[in-house]
């Protein structure tokens, strides 16, 4: 790699779990708490190696994903937030993310994430209803939600997402719009909506294989989408990217908004997956999955990667940047397949730019495969 754009975000990776939820196929293990110490000394060490070898300029995003970032102990996240403030120039106004489990949300963490910089919270709610909190296997409820979010609120934290989840089998219309009206009443400001996928490998996979789970209707799955739209647009927020709506204020997630426009972004930690360009070419390589094993491998944690030539590079922007709203602008090259998405209905042209329509974010996955 030459001449490659330096890194203004930063994710690091927590994939530690109090329990395996049966529909996640995230690397995320429950049972290796023990080794949380060990893995932030890791962590630490690989920072230093990775700004040592990578050309890092001031970091405009640090994002804490999991796994569940808020299980780790107070004294040990307040210790990392701290080594990456001495070890990286983190801009004054820098977005600093951290996905919390509403079970793993008290008063001594949230202390220690505000004391260490932390800016944004991503609360894992899922939803409210318990039926369909069962089949997602998540263990927390609506009333540790609600209180989770209402002592972050109250403890100062000014920007909180969270993620719910539709099209879970048994959810009817009903719960959906009790759960949308439950979120939005909380009063968060961005919300993440995303569709229940059946992964490969999970439970939640096996069991519907097995006829224990029943499929979910596609008209349904469609129509709570619409609902989602309805109520969120509704209550003032924007749909920015297909699954993320933000209130207005400058509410949109910055960081992840740094993956949709291919920005460089170095993952640390686990599993984690880091993307470089020299403005042509890009990079991705992703670390050793295994906690166990990545601990050991520290500094040298990389596990595998690959180089994307110039048109390949070029097809992934356009496909993430038809993600979002505001699209991008057209690349050179790709006339055939915008021709094609815009007889289809997909996107539009405007002022420049190609953005998705409505029809195109509810079918990104037809643009992915268009422009790919
Ligand atoms: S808490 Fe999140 S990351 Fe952990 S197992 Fe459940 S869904 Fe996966």
């Amino acid at each position: 790699m030459t001449d490659i754009q330096p890194f203004r975000h930063l994710y690091v990776h927590v994939p530690f779990c109090r329990h395996k939820c049966g529909y996640c196929d995230f690397n995320a293990y429950a049972g290796m708490d023990r080794l949380m110490p060990d893995y932030v000394d890791a962590l630490e060490r690989e920072l230093i190696f990775a700004r040592e070898r990578h050309p890092f300029q001031q970091l405009e995003t640090v994002y804490f994903g999991g796994g569940t970032p808020s299980l780790l102990p107070p004294e040990l996240i307040a210790r990392l937030l701290a080594f990456i403030r001495a070890t990286f120039n983190v801009a004054a106004d820098a977005e600093v993310t951290l996905e919390a489990n509403p079970a793993s949300t008290d008063e001594e963490r949230v202390a220690a994430w505000l004391e260490g910089g932390v800016n944004r919270l991503s609360l894992g709610v899922q939803g409210f209803d318990p039926k369909a909190l069962a089949v997602l296997e998540r263990r927390t409820d609506a009333a540790q939600a609600t209180r989770a979010f209402s002592l972050a609120r109250e403890m100062g934290v000014a920007n909180i997402s969270i993620d719910l989840i539709y099209a879970v089998p048994y959810q009817s219309m009903a719960t959906w719009l009790d759960t949308l009206r439950r979120a939005i009443g909380m009063g968060p400001d961005h919300v993440s909506t995303y569709c229940l996928s059946f992964e490969a490998g999970t439970l939640l996979y096996r069991r519907r294989a097995e006829g224990r789970v029943p499929e979910v209707e596609t008209d349904l799955q469609w129509d709570q989408l619409d609902a989602a739209c309805a109520e969120l647009e509704a209550a003032g927020f924007r749909r920015y990217e297909v699954s993320n709506w933000a209130r207005s204020g400058g509410f949109e997630s910055r960081h992840n908004q740094a993956y949709w426009r291919c920005r460089p972004v170095y993952g640390a930690g686990a599993g984690a997956h880091s993307y470089a360009t020299d403005g042509s070419s890009a990079w991705r390589w992703w670390n050793v999955a295994r906690p166990k094993e990545y601990i050991a491998a520290t500094p040298a944690t990389r596990a595998d990667g690959e180089e994307l030539q110039p048109r390949k590079a070029v097809a992934e922007s356009l496909m993430l940047g038809l993600r979002t709203a505001d699209g991008m602008i057209a690349p050179a090259g790709f006339d055939d397949e915008l021709g094609n998405l815009q007889k289809a209905g997909l996107v539009r042209r405007l002022d420049g730019r190609v953005v998705p329509t409505r029809r195109g974010l509810d079918l990104h996955n037809q643009i992915a495969l268009a422009v790919l």
